[in-house]
This record gives C-alpha cells, sequence and structure tokens, in this order.
C-alpha cells in the first residue's frame, strides 16, 4: 500500500483547474507516457523540469523601456480605440505612466473582454514583449494583466517548459503551479551529510526552485535544485535494482553442477571447435552456476562471435543438473532459426527441446505447457510468449535472454521469476556493447563475460558506400554474384512512423529485381504472417532463394551462412548500432563477403561520418562508441534505440559521478538497514513509490 503522505501526488491531473480529459491526454502525449497506461498525476507535472524561463523583473517606466524587450509596466488606462465596423486594425488602448505612453494592442480583441479587465481610469500591471510602431511604443497582447492586489502572482520570473502541439505553455504553467501547491512536506530520505556536502535543499524547497524560480541561475542542469532530483531519481534506480537484485542472490542456495555428459556429446556433434573464447566464458559462466546465488550475467560479443552455441552449453549445465532452461529472444524468425540450428545437436545430446511463440496455439500451446510443467521439455525455446503468466516450468534453472536491448527489465524480471523458489540464473546476450553506465542504470551491478574473438577462417566483409544514382552498378555486381551462387540479402530501410509506406518500398524493390532476376528473388517483411516468414526464410536457408529482400526483419541474429552480400538500401537512414547487425547477417561463412550501403545525396554530417565509420571498421566495440559519439553526450542516456527506459531528470551534467555515488549510497543502504525500517529507511520507501519502482517494492513487502 502506498502511504497516505503521497496520496495527493498520485490524484489525477485532471483534478486541477483548467485540466480536462482533452488536456490530459495532450499531457500524456508531453510526458511520453504509454496509451494504455494509467493518466497523468500531479507527479507526473512535477517531473516536467523547466528549460528556461521568461525575465518578467525588468519594471521600468514607459518612456524606459527597450522595444523588443520583455517588460513589466504599471499603466493608468487612458482610453479604448475599438476598430471600425468591419476594419482589420486592432483593438488599441491607450495607457500612461508619468513618464509617456503606451498602446496595448489586441487583434481580434473582445471589446466586452478588455473592457472588464482593463476599465478607464484604473491601474493595471501588464507585462509582455514591448515594440515600437511608428514613434510609439506598444505592446501587443500582454502576456499578463493584474491590478494591485494580484500583483503577488504575476511571476516575475517565469519558468519555460517543453509543450506539445495542442498544449499552451499558459496552461501548462498554470497546472504546474497548481501541482506545486499539492507538494506535501516530505521527509528528509538523501543522507544529511551528503546533502550537506552538495549543498542541496530538501526535495520540496527543490522542487519550489524549479517550478517557482526565482532567477535562471535556478533551473540550470548543474545548478543545486536540479542536482538534487537526479540524484533522487538515480538513487531510486539504484536502490531498485540492489533490492532485486540482493533478494535474487539470497533466496537462490542452490547450486547447479551438472557432470559434464550432455555437454561433451554436444562438443563431439558440433562442426567445429569452440574458440577458446567461448571456452573461456563458459568456464565463467559454469562457475557462476554453481556457485549458491543466483547469476546475473551479461555476455557480450560481437555479431556472428558464436554466442548461440555459447547459450546451448550454458543451459545443458542446467539441464545435466536435472532442471530446465529457456531461451528467449525477440522475433519469431530467431526463434525458429534457433530452434533449427540447435535442434540437430541437442538431438544428438538427447536434449528435448521445444519451440513456444505466439503461433503456437490452442491444442499445441497446451500440449507444450503440459509437457514443460511435467519437466518432459528441456529447453524452451521462444519469444515474448514464454513470459506469459500460464507458462509454468517443472524447474526453471536458467534463463538466457538473446539480444537483450529488445525486452525491458519487466520483460527479463518476469521470466526470471519463473525459477524455482521465484528465481532463475540470469544470462543476457548481446552483441551491442553496453557502456558501463547503462548496465549499472538497467540491472545495477553485473557480471560480464566478454567473447573476445571470432570463430577462426572469418574474412573481412568488404564495405563500400555507393551513391544511389549508381543503382546499375549495383545491380550488375548482384547479378555477377549470383553467377557465382552467392547469396544476397537486399534490406530496404524502416521509415519511421510508416509501415506501410517502407512495405511499399520494399515490395517495388521485390517486384523490380524479380523482374530482372526472375523467381531467384524472395521478400519477406514484417507484416507477413508466420508461416509465410518461415516458407521464406527456410527457401533462403535452404539456398532456394538468391536474393532475400526484406525490411529491417533480418536485422537481429538471422544466420545463414552461405549468404555473402548484403545490400542496404537508404543506409543513411539506419544508425549505427543497426548498419553493423545487418552487416553481420554476411561474413560467416567460406567465402569473400561484401557489403554495399546505398545512399541518397545530400548526406547529413553525421550520416556522412557513420558511413565513414561502417567503411572503415568492422569492430563492433568501437563501432559502439563512435555511435555514442554522433549521437552526443546528451544521448549517452538516449536509450531510445535500445528500448532501455530514459531518465525523467537524471539526464544532468556530472551524472556518471552521481552515478557510482547512487550506487554505493544503495548498497550501504542495504547493508545497515535491509528491512528499511529506520526513519531514513521509511522516507526511503517514499523514494521508491515516488519513482515508480514497483518491482522493488513488491519483493521488499513480500
Ligand atoms: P552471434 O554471436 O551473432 O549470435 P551466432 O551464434 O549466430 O553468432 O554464430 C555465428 C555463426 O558462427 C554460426 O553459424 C555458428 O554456428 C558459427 N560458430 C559459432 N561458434 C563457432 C566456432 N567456434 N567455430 C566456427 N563457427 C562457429
Ligand atoms: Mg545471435
Amino acid at each position: 500500500m502506498r502511504p497516505s503522505i503521497l496520496n495527493p501526488l498520485f490524484a489525477d491531473a485532471v483534478t486541477l483547474d483548467g485540466i480536462g480529459p482533452r488536456f490530459s491526454v495532450l499531457l500524456k502525449k508531453l510526458f511520453n507516457m504509454p496509451a494504455e497506461g494509467h493518466t497523468p498525476h500531479i507527479l507526473n507535472l512535477l517531473w516536467h523540469m523547466p528549460t528556461g524561463v521568461i525575465d518578467r523583473r525588468h519594471q521600468p517606466k514607459i518612456a524606459g523601456a527597450f522595444p523588443g524587450q520583455i517588460a513589466t509596466l504599471a499603466v493608468q488606462i487612458l482610453k479604448h480605440k475599438a476598430p471600425h465596423g468591419r476594419s482589420r486594425a486592432p483593438y488599441r488602448i491607450q495607457c500612461e505612466d508619468e513618464s509617456g505612453r503606451l498602446d496595448l494592442i489586441f487583434f481580434h480583441g473582445d471589446k466586452r473582454y478588455l473592457t472588464k479587465t482593463l476599465p478607464v481610469g484604473a491601474l493595471r500591471y501588464v507585462s509582455g514583449r514591448v515594440e515600437r510602431y511608428g514613434d510609439q511604443l506598444q505592446m501587443p497582447h500582454p502576456d499578463y494583466i493584474v491590478d494591485a492586489d494580484e500583483f503577488e502572482t504575476l511571476p516575475l520570473i517565469e519558468p519555460v517548459y517543453p509543450l506539445t502541439a495542442g498544449l499552451s505553455g499558459k496552461i501548462l504553467g498554470k497546472a504546474l503551479q497548481q501541482a506545486l501547491a499539492k507538494l506535501p512536506k516530505l521527509p528528509e530520505w538523501q543522507d544529511a551529510a551528503w546533502l550537506k556536502k552538495m549543498g542541496w535543499a530538501d526535495i520540496n524547497a527543490s522542487l519550489t526552485a524549479l517550478h517557482r524560480p526565482e532567477d535562471e541561475a535556478d533551473i540550470s542542469p548543474v545548478a543545486p535544485p536540479r542536482q538534487r532530483l537526479a540524484y533522487d531519481e538515480l538513487l531510486a534506480n539504484q536502490l531498485a535494482l540492489a533490492i532485486v537484485r540482493s533478494t535474487l542472490k539470497k533466496e537462490a542456495g542452490r547450486a547447479l553442477e551438472g557432470d559434464g555428459h550432455i555437454r561433451a556429446k554436444i562438443l563431439k556433434t558440433l562442426p567445429f571447435a569452440l574458440t577458446a573464447s567461448q571456452e573461456e566464458t563458459l568456464k565463467e559462466i559454469a562457475a557462476d552456476i554453481a556457485a549458491p546465488h543466483r547469476m546475473l550475467r551479461l555476455l557480450q560479443g560481437d555479431v556472428g562471435s558464436g554466442k548461440t552455441v555459447v547459450s546451448l552449453m550454458a543451459m545443458a549445465i542446467a539441464v545435466e543438473a536435472g532442471a530446465q532452461a529457456a531461451l528467449m529472444v525477440p522475433t519469431e524468425v530467431l526463434a525458429r532459426q534457433h530452434l533449427n540450428t540447435l535442434q540437430p545437436w541437442a538431438d544428438q545430446a538427447g536434449l528435448r527441446l521445444a519451440l513456444l511463440t505466439g503461433r503456437e496455439k490452442g491444442v499445441s500451446r497446451r500440449q507444450i505447457l503440459t509437457l514443460l510443467a511435467e519437466g518432459k521439455i528441456d529447453i524452451l525455446i521462444g519469444t515474448h510468449a514464454l513470459f506469459q503468466h500460464d507458462v509454468e516450468f517443472k524447474d526453471l534453472a536458467l534463463a538466457v535472454i538473446d539480444e537483450q536491448h529488445r525486452f525491458g527489465v519487466h520483460q527479463r524480471l518476469a521470466l526470471q521469476s519463473k525459477g524455482r523458489g521465484g528465481g532463475a540464473n540470469v544470462l543476457v546476450m548481446t552483441a551491442t556493447p553496453i557502456p558501463r553506465t547503462l548496465l549499472l542504470t538497467h540491472y545495477g551491478d553485473m557480471d560480464v563475460s566478454k567473447l573476445t574473438e571470432k570463430p577462426a577462417g572469418r574474412k573481412a566483409i568488404k564495405t563500400v558506400a555507393i551513391p544511389h544514382d549508381r543503382l546499375e552498378d549495383v545491380l550488375s555486381a548482384v547479378g555477377r554474384a549470383m553467377g557465382e551462387d552467392a547469396q544476397i540479402y537486399w534490406v530496404c530501410p524502416l521509415v519511421e512512423g510508416s509501415q506501410k509506406i517502407d512495405l511499399a518500398a520494399a515490395e517495388e524493390r521485390y517486384a523490380h529485381l524479380k523482374q530482372r532476376f526472375g523467381s531467384a528473388v524472395g521478400l519477406v517483411h514484417g507484416q507477413l504472417k508466420g508461416t509465410e516468414k518461415d516458407t521464406v526464410m527456410a527457401a533462403f536457408a535452404a539456398g532456394e532463394l538468391s536474393i532475400l529482400v526484406s525490411t529491417t526483419v533480418i536485422e537481429v541474429g538471422v544466420d545463414v551462412s552461405n549468404a555473402s552480400v548484403m545490400v542496404i538500401e537508404h543506409a543513411e537512414c539506419f544508425g549505427l548500432a543497426q548498419l553493423h547487425q545487418l552487416r553481420g547477417r554476411v561474413g560467416r561463412g567460406e567465402a569473400q563477403s561484401t557489403c554495399l550501403l546505398l545512399y541518397q545525396s545530400n548526406l547529413s554530417e553525421t550520416a556522412r561520418s557513420r558511413l565513414e565509420i561502417m567503411r572503415q571498421t568492422d569492430d563492433g566495440f568501437l563501432i559502439a562508441e563512435e555511435d555514442l559519439r554522433l549521437r552526443g553526450g546528451g544521448e549517452v542516456l538516449g536509450t531510445r534505440q535500445s528500448g532501455i527506459p530514459e531518465f525523467q531528470l537524471a539526464n544532468v551534467p556530472g551524472f556518471e559521478d552521481l552515478l557510482s555515488v547512487a550506487r554505493d549510497d544503495a548498497k550501504l543502504i542495504l547493508e545497515q538497514d535491509p528491512t528499511f525500517s529506520t526513519a531514513r529507511g521509511e522516507a526511503l520507501r517514499l523514494l521508491l513509490y515516488l519513482f515508480e519502482c514497483d518491482e522493488a517494492i513488491r519483493l521488499f513487502q513480500a
């Protein structure tokens, strides 16, 4: 139960004056909240940070006001001059003070309203931009008009917030001021000495300084108020992760030690020997699984480094110990491919595999679930379908998550929690190196294994960037490659926000290539039915198709070793990580592979650098670093591409330092007060609620 002191903050924003259902929808859009989730709370408003201020402190006499600048003036209303008849002239109101005259200007002014708010003879404070018109001063549409009693309500420093189409700054500003008034006095959850050292005020004062600044400096991302809030969010994040992790580690107490008999059989059937790097990581994984705590390990290895077979060996350990394992992947195509690759090896080793995706329905799904619950399936491979609540294992000991960046924290936890006693060992695999900061914020402290070498015999992929005008040359090259029995991927880009257009582009290219090269061309895209996708992929894998035209369906993980040419159209539309993933689909066999990056002219600076980097290197680590650099520091946290949730407040300069303090702080808190029962512990619970760390809260309530 959420402590009642927080209730006002979790009240629906529509309870505020001026926020109706329509604005609530706009707020949701503004805050990037999922359409199906809850409507915005007052708290969501308070977390919305200003990005600038309007300074209304300049309060000159009329004669001393600078045209072009914002001023707040005390004026006496002299005369109303309404436009005649249908004249398009504005409504003018003549004002003065002892130094001079100024007109207030209203286009389409409403006479009734204006006579009421600005009656002749009255004194009014107006604030807005002053202009010169001929030889006279005027102020069109003042932002504020108040009388002497209301002067207090005129914000001399007015915060400016990011907006969204249809939402006015005025309404948002008003809502925020009301939201601020609802903020209850919250107890302190930060360590007093640390606050003092940083010169940070309490949370109430910090939020007030941000939403009711007294100076532009108050809202700066490096100033104490923002820094404190950033730290609050980071501490909540690190605490939540530490709680989840310590619960999982504590509960385990089960050492899984296989006798190696299945692994030995697998090794015997593999058509290759493991690389030294694969053996090394397997040793690390085996030791971790054998230890009496739960494993939370990241296996990092560039595309094509052979993570799949490592995961099979790891899962075999669980089976040798009499338990089960699961392999979760982001797409159905990939799930089926993994099954196809692993099945023959598994058969030889006596491992029982099964597949569970959105497509297994009805009887066949029930059958799988029954076998799984009875322990008659050793390894279950599948997509998001794996963590649905009715999927029950007899004894899940290891959950492997491939291409982890496609899954959210909750999805990982949902699968993990299917293990006995509420948690399985977890191995997450990624080709995209994750910067340490991201790792920390996503998983807390985590063990990392790296595949540092690729299987021997791989040849470097030749990468060429070619302007689209030279499509004909590309087609001839493709024709030549086909003559040498090569297989070709042809990728058409994903048009942001329009599956239709991107599909149309792929279909058009497909028709075009088919016309030229005949029936050896196939098409696969996201809109195809699962079985249709399989048929095409299987035909390509079997060598029946020479060219596979696709949208980015094939981006992740697909493995056809005979494919040696990758054509990427509109390469300028892809991010570096994505280009690298795509290119990684070739260069897996004996043949020399080529990647052709087709681009439209008028490349942006960044797009040009991206293509250049792709030409220069095939090293995923380097590429990831460059990617971060090109996306800029502010985007380091930018996880939009990778699907990791972003911070709302922590995105400030000095983030990394704050993060590492927060990590240590969280560790210390859990050591000293694991049940959150001290006064600070009680306050920290509030902090977790404020940042909606539900998973952690559930755990310490259990
Ligand atoms: P990724 O790390 O990108 O998931 P995969 O696991 O798909 O890579 O492996 C890429 C290809 O390399 C597969 O065809 C796999 O069978 C092959 N492979 C894996 N390990 C080795 C090895 N030690 N020697 C030769 N080929 C290997
Ligand atoms: Mg893979």
